[in-house]
């Protein structure tokens, strides 16, 4: 083991994800998260310790025995949680050693831990895919629990470096469904130069039993789905701005 092997905690591990970044990925979900989001889908990575520690090496040596493979899908590392940024040194490794592997990387993060993000770690970073759950703060904080002004600040300092960005945003009924936001959030990302797409991720109860294994109390039971109509609404406020939905 060399002597700077990190360790970190790891909720799990996907070997062929596909909507974590381009082509199949190999995903890390780091466990440990600031946010208490109202739809988590994963409420049993919030708590660092929640995770299994592990080393920084046995990952990249299995990172390694995937490479061929993700390469040839034009692949590569994607690092996801809970939230990644709560554990920077560990992700920079892990970023840094699979850029050595020639696998490109991506960082799946809510932006909330932006100050987190070093120059070796951005560096050493591809694309980010940023979760942005409201542009209205109100909204914002009730979701998350947390204030919003550090995710637009990360989204502003990514453009300044030109650092390739997938936007996420899950549009829940009665929660995150105001389209004059959605306006607004639109223009944000319109200036900044270096948001590639957009994601209007429609909300489901897919989490909820997790919540109720782990006696959490999960308070979206009776909304429903977004109706395709205004999914599409909502896809629509972006692509007239110019951006790119998928
Ligand atoms: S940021 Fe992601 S992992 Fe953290 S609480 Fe929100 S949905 Fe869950």
């Amino acid at each position: 083991m060399p002597e700077d092997d990190i360790e970190g905690y790891v909720h799990s591990i996907e070997t062929a994800g596909t909507v974590d970044g381009p082509g199949l990925r190999y995903v890390v979900f780091l466990s440990g998260c600031p946010l208490r989001c109202l739809y988590c889908h994963n409420p049993d990575t919030r708590r660092k310790k929640q995770g299994k520690l592990t080393r920084a090496s046995t990952l990249i040596t299995e990172m390694a025995h995937y490479r061929d493979f993700l390469l040839r899908t034009g692949g590569g590392v994607t690092l996801s949680g809970g939230e990644p940024l709560a554990q920077p040194a560990f992700a920079t490794a892990l970023l840094q050693e699979a850029k050595g592997l020639g696998l490109s990387t991506a960082l799946d993060t809510s932006g909330f831990l932006g100050e987190r993000a070093d120059a070796a770690l951005l560096n050493a970073t591809d694309l980010v895919l940023l979760d942005i759950k409201s542009f209205d703060p109100d909204t914002y904080l009730r979701v998350t629990g947390v204030d919003l002004s550090p995710t637009i600040a990360f989204a502003e300092r990514l453009g300044r470096l030109h650092k390739p960005m997938w936007i996420r945003c899950v549009l829940v009924p009665g929660l995150t469904d105001d389209e004059p936001t959605f306006e607004r959030l639109a223009t944000f990302l319109a200036h900044l130069p270096s948001v590639e797409r957009i994601e209007v991720l429609p909300f489901h109860k897919m989490g909820e039993p997790k919540w109720k294994d782990l006696g959490l109390t999960y308070t979206l039971t009776s909304t429903p789905p977004p109706t395709p109509e205004q999914t599409e609404r909502v896809r629509a406020i972006f692509r007239a701005k110019g951006l790119t939905i998928v």
